[in-house]
């Protein structure tokens, strides 16, 4: 008899009740309806095309971009008893063979498929013969030309609708903005789909931007040692050489560190994530060219020490952390350094100017972001057009409010430095003229002869640097085109150097304790868990992993495992009650786990 969604939710993934709007979703596939499903990482979109896809007669193919997502959901379900399988370059011919010949027999529930493969006429025409229950698009963003991942072979996808038009479709992405919404409707044929938007909030993430002129790196060691010993998280840096000396760095420093970007050896590159998935409490530091396609559910936190270049990019990289749900950091540092750097790799692009306008606009929005002083993640989904009505409580801002100050009277002394040295000198010449540093470049020069020279005694040189990080990061000041970093006046510092208005900034934290008072929020366990227990479930988890062959969370998520430790279940039918133990998985492992917690 078939099964109905909410039984195999139960039965097979062993979740209690479906998050909304799965469950809305998943009756659109079951009446033949088309859907179109818009929600943030780690809301649930697999299942939303999973269950009906076992619930309904036929098989449920799912278009993939990434081979290493299709070959990990794939072990996953396997794992939770279901009939999965893919169809991808890393089978030989007969292995591809035999899976197609399950597809026609009806032996799958499920079958992965590269896009490439889909759209050969061979695989059509069997797709023909088969009993198909559904298609789903994964990652449906692919599709859209304008944006970073775009997939040419996605484009051809529209024909599934041509050859199959009673098969229902739902396409996925984690892309929320509306351009690229359009752009997926269109172009493959979802005009009569139902739209599904969820909240893109990540509430288990907390938000934290550090300033930290001089690259941060202690400031970030301190973070990884207080707040994530031994968890697995990821370090962006922006350029290929700082991903290799910072990864060294820290691993010098007793941190599992690798180094991960695209001029490493693809074998280097596959050995290093293949570390990350498998093993427990690696550091991946890594330019963007890592996470795309990771979906490893336990990533503790995700730093950043360069700015990323967008809001977009900036959330989208944040997303990695906490799929599980558990709490999770983003954390980032960022300097002038970043800053100038930024602004001048966008003045001197090669891009036209329509195309500079809009990356101009992008980076003004993150740098606003950054210098912010109220809560980030309700400028973070305004951002995205999503409304949050409070303060969220759980970023830097809510938590430990940033004083704010007048600085009206020293950005004038600021901006009127750079005027009088000719708008042509760089923050650590303009700062040395307002301390009054008589150095022979400034004598030179006949600096020291000026009005503004020696006259910044108020602050000191870190405090200055900061000042004028702000004034960059406000458009007050732009950066010089030929990369000297150079500073000029702009339109908009006028009425600030004219003393018409009033410009409050951020105060700048003094490096003090209070680092260390919001620490040990992001860890997974709870200050009075049992270590020892955790440590004996996440070891048995290892050994079963490396017995099958599959990372770790594909046997059971940490959720789960925290779960066991919270409810110390005593026999097979208590354990059936957690999160994430469906009946194969309980069949599977459920007397290894409890003999590791009846035996702690
Ligand atoms: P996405 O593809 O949207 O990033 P996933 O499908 O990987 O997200 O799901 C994220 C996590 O949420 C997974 O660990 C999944 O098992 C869990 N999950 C999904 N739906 C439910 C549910 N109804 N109840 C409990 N956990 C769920
Ligand atoms: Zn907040």
């Amino acid at each position: 008899m078939p099964q109905q969604p909410l039984d195999i939710l139960r039965n097979v993934f062993g979740y209690e009740r479906f998050r909304s709007p799965q469950d809305e979703v998943i009756a659109t596939l079951m009446a033949g309806d088309d859907a179109l499903v818009l929600m943030p990482t780690g809301g649930g979109k697999s299942l939303c095309f999973q269950i009906p896809a076992i619930a309904r007669p036929g098989v449920g193919i799912v278009v993939s971009p990434l081979i290493a997502l299709m070959q990990d959901q794939v072990a996953a379900l396997r794992q939770a008893g279901v009939r999965a399988a893919y169809l991808n370059s890393t089978l030989s011919f007969a292995e591809a063979r035999a899976i197609e010949q399950q597809l026609l027999t009806g032996e799958l529930d499920l079958l992965y498929v590269a896009p490439e493969r889909l759209m050969n006429e061979r695989m059509l025409a069997l797709f023909e013969q088969a009993s198909i229950a559904l298609f789903a698009i994964d990652e449906a963003h692919c599709v859209s030309q304008w944006g970073h991942d775009f997939r040419p072979e996605y484009i051809q996808l529209s024909i599934l609708h041509e050859r199959f038009p009673h098969v229902p479709r739902i396409a996925l992405t984690a892309t929320a903005d509306e351009p690229t919404r359009r752009e997926i409707i269109a172009r493959l044929g979802l005009d009569a789909a139902r739209v599904f938007i969820s909240s893109f909030d990540r509430p288990n993430i907390r938000y934290r931007i550090a300033q930290g002129d001089g690259g941060g790196r202690e400031a970030l060691l301190r973070f990884i040692q207080n707040e994530h010993a031994g968890e697995a998280g990821i370090v962006y840096c922006l350029s290929r050489k700082k991903v290799e000396d910072v990864a060294d760095w820290l691993s010098a420093k007793g941190v599992p560190a690798l180094p991960y970007h695209a001029g490493l050896p693809a074998g280097t590159r596959e050995k290093n994530q293949a570390r990350f998935l498998n093993e427990e409490g690696i550091v991946m530091v890594a330019t963007i060219a890592f996470g795309m396609g990771i979906d490893k559910p336990n990533v503790r936190f995700v730093a950043h020490l360069n700015l990323p270049k967008s809001v977009e990019a900036y959330y989208q990289e944040t997303g990695r952390a906490g799929r599980d749900g558990l709490p999770a950091d983003a954390w980032m540092s960022y300097g002038l350094q970043d800053v100038i750097t930024l602004r001048q790799m966008m003045e001197s692009s090669e891009a036209d100017e329509t195309h500079k306008r809009v990356e101009r606009h992008k980076l003004d929005a993150m740098l606003g972001l950054c210098e912010m002083t109220s809560c980030r993640r309700q400028a973070l989904l305004g951002y995205f057009g999503e409304g949050l009505a409070n303060p969220c409580g759980n970023c830097d801002t809510c938590l430990e409010p940033p004083a704010t100050w007048d600085a009206s009277v020293p950005a004038r002394k600021a901006l009127s430095c750079v005027h009088r040295t000719g708008q042509r000198f760089g923050v650590t010449y303009l700062v040395d003229v307002l301390l009054g540093k008589t150095d022979e470049r400034i004598q030179r020069h006949g600096h020291d002869q000026i009005t503004t020279f020696g006259i910044g005694a108020e602050l000191n040189a870190s405090e200055w640097r900061g000042l004028y990080r702000q004034l960059i990061a406000r458009s007050l000041l732009a950066v010089d085109l030929e990369g000297h970093g150079g500073l000029r006046l702009t339109e908009a510092c006028r009425p600030v150097l004219r003393g018409e208005e009033t410009l409050w900034l951020r105060r700048e934290k003094k490096k003090t304790r209070s680092e260390s008072r919001s620490s040990r929020t992001g860890r997974t366990l709870p200050p009075d868990a049992d270590q020892g227990l955790w440590d004996a479930l996440r070891a048995k988890r290892r050994e079963l992993a490396q017995e099958q062959g599959v990372p770790p969370y594909v046997i059971f998520h940490d959720a789960t495992l925290m779960a066991m430790m919270e409810a110390r279940p005593s026999s097979l039918h208590a354990m059936a009650e957690l999160p994430g133990v469906g009946q194969r998985k309980l069949a599977a492992y459920g007397q290894d786990f409890l003999d590791v917690i009846l035996d702690a």
